[in-house]
């Protein structure tokens, strides 16, 4: 049976899925953790084209790992058994793999049961079609995770902070779960999950989960076992697994940080402030709903700033600046809380509904705990990476649309510039119209209608319309909805950031620019002030010009990573030789993707003095890299060791 719901505005229907007998649940899903399907929308723009699934006809509602780390190999193997719900005449469930070894597939009595891996696609990886019994509402799948799993970083001690253990990682977004759990893996079906994982001792294991063994147990051979359980349903890519040589620091009541030792007083100062975070976000837009908040300090290799992995978000060590100046990343992932994890992107196609929705709530946290002028002037920057993303890509490219065009919809999403930047300046620009108040009291009731659930651009503003615009045609014309998410380019209603910001820092550049001396105050400007004066400075300067500001500022040796990028940034594209002994300890020494990608490409753009740099280096840093990392970089041409 299939329940459907229909929204008041909008075509959006949900199939709230028992679909198996009956309207209630039946004793099967009860006996597997009693978990209620999360539902599916049904509309064509959240049909997700990067999975395999036909979730309509079967669909995973629960998946129990049991598995074993095997660090030799480099693979994680054992079994996952998969809760479904299916129609009745149902014949076949289809889950999306990639490169997985499959080793059996059965049902809960141990019955084989036909399966079929389909051909790989590169991007896709392969689906894997299994034949269902007529009362198939379980299934067990025997299988490793194949060489070189995308979404697993297996560290050797060397490359940790500790050089006596390995270590492990995963990163799932967007699609890469496949690559060591047989799911189906798509942001837009929701599944609840336990694990069991075995590990070498004396290594830790931590997931995105409730951890229900909090030292692990005895499981034989030198080994010992973890359990996990995450009991509302989440969008498969959150599944997230690290172990190593971890260990925890409380922070607050229900916050703590976990990191290698010799990472863990460090991690806590700059960590210091989580639980007020947690409790402003709270207040803006209702009850933080996943009981703990941890954070997870990884090694250096970590590709991306951060990953909000319910329950425990990963974090890059690179925003660890001694001075909480870069904590804005913490107050990122925290809202993903809501935006992202909470109500999630049915396709990669509306990822500004997770990202753009985030970045503004992180600004509204940095404004609780740090003030208005910080807050502004982060947003201020904010405002500038749209604009120079509007500027390279022309404002009428489709791909400064929120809501993507099926061809630019890649699971990797569109230019931070959009997803991010402007999907939270649409969002200013609302509050900006209907005042703060009204907003804010719309934003939480949105949360609470949508709790665990999908959501698509469309929904998103018949939501809106319903609730906010309430028919006001007036405000409907001056809100300019479809213009912003449909459209390329910049509506004319846009919020502009406060211009006083940055007041005094654009007075410096006016300066410098003019041959005037190296500002005095930079020492103790905020970091986006020191960011705002240099990506402001021309991107040529005189050797002497640069001399000047390296020695002054001390640019070379500055302990904010975002201030280091920015001035190598700019001292590549000047080929200022005394840099580059600071360039090579940077890139060898973190593989955050938005840091060395964009260094090693300019290098490499630069035949004459840049390239034989990068030629230099990458095959040195490379080994540090995560495939997320070196995947674009090794398209390069560059020596890779
Ligand atoms: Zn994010």
């Amino acid at each position: 049976m299939i329940l459907l719901r229909t929204l008041a505005l909008g075509a959006v229907a949900l199939i709230t899925a028992s679909c198996g007998v009956g309207g209630t649940h039946n004793s099967a899903v009860e006996a597997s953790g009693g978990t209620e399907s999360a539902p599916i929308l049904t509309t064509a723009d959240a049909r997700d084209p990067h999975s395999y699934a036909r979730p309509l006809e079967a669909r995973v509602n629960d998946v129990a790992l049991d598995l074993a780390l095997d660090f030799r190999a480099k693979r994680v193997g054992g079994t996952a058994t998969l809760d479904i719900d299916r129609k009745p005449d149902a014949k076949e469930i289809i889950l999306d793999t990639d490169n997985l070894e499959i080793q059996s597939v059965a049902d809960a009595a141990g019955k084989p049961l036909d399966y079929k891996v389909g051909t790989d696609d590169p991007k896709m990886g392969a689906p894997l079609t299994i034949a269902l019994g007529p009362d198939t509402k379980k299934i067990v799948i025997r299988y490793r995770s194949g060489p070189d799993a995308e979404a697993l970083q297996w560290l050797v001690p060397e490359q940790t902070a500790g050089k006596k253990h390995p270590y492990l990682f995963s990163q799932g977004q967007p699609t890469l779960n496949r690559t060591w759990i047989p799911t189906q893996d798509s942001p837009g079906i929701r599944q609840t999950w336990s694990a069991t994982v075995t590990a070498p001792e004396p290594l830790n294991v931590v997931m995105s989960g409730e951890r229900l063994t909090p030292n692990g147990e005895p499981a034989g051979e030198g080994r010992r076992a973890f359990r996990f359980r995450m009991d509302k349903p989440v969008a498969p890519y959150l599944i997230a697994i690290a172990a190593g040589d971890i260990a925890f620091r409380k922070l607050g009541p229900r916050t703590g940080v976990w990191t290698e030792p010799a990472m863990l007083d460090r991690a806590a100062a700059e960590l210091a402030d989580t639980e007020k975070m947690v409790e402003a976000a709270e207040k803006l837009y209702g009850p933080y709903r996943w009981g703990r908040y941890d954070m997870l300090v990884l090694p250096p290799s970590f590709p991306y700033g951060g990953m909000e992995n319910p329950t425990l978000t990963f974090l890059t060590p690179t925003f660890i600046a001694g001075d909480k100046s870069l904590v804005s990343l913490v107050a990122h992932e925290l809202a993903h809380s809501w935006s992202g994890n909470l109500v999630t992107n049915a396709t990669w196609a509306d990822s500004w509904l997770n990202e753009g929705f985030t970045n503004y709530f992180e600004n509204r946290i940095m404004e609780a705990i740090y003030g208005t002028r910080r807050a502004q002037q982060e947003a201020a920057l904010s405002f500038d990476d749209m604009m120079e993303t509007l500027d390279e890509e022309g404002m009428s490219d489709p791909t400064t649309r929120l809501n993507l065009p099926p061809a630019e919809a890649t699971p990797e999403g569109g230019a931070t510039g959009i997803v991010y930047d402007k999907g939270a300046i649409f969002l200013r620009t609302i509050e900006s119209i209907v005042g703060r108040e009204a907003w804010d009291a719309y934003l939480r009731s949105y949360f609470d209608r949508y709790a665990f659930e999908p959501m698509t651009s469309a929904r998103f503003l018949a939501d809106l319309r319903e609730h906010l615009v309430k028919g006001d045609s007036a405000l409907e014309k001056k809100l300019m909805l479809d213009e912003w998410v449909y459209q390329p380019g910049l509506p004319s209603n846009v919020a502009r950031p406060a211009p006083s910001a940055f007041a005094a820092v654009d007075r410096a550049i006016a300066g410098f620019k003019g041959g005037g001396a190296v500002p005095t105050g930079f020492a103790g400007w905020t970091t986006a002030e020191k960011l705002r004066f240099l990506n402001g400075l021309p991107r040529k300067l005189p050797t002497r010009r640069l001399g000047e500001l390296d020695r002054q500022l001390r640019l070379n040796a500055a302990g904010n990573n975002e201030v280091l990028f920015a001035w190598l940034e700019l001292a590549v594209a000047n080929r200022y030789d005394p840099a580059v002994p600071a360039l090579e300890r940077f890139l060898t020494t973190q593989g955050r993707r938005k840091f060395v990608a964009p260094l090693i490409e300019a290098l490499a753009k630069d035949q004459q003095w840049g390239r034989p740099i990068a030629a230099r280096i990458y095959p040195k840093a490379r080994p540090l890299y995560h495939p997320i990392t070196t995947r674009g970089l090794d398209e390069l041409g560059l020596p890779a060791g």
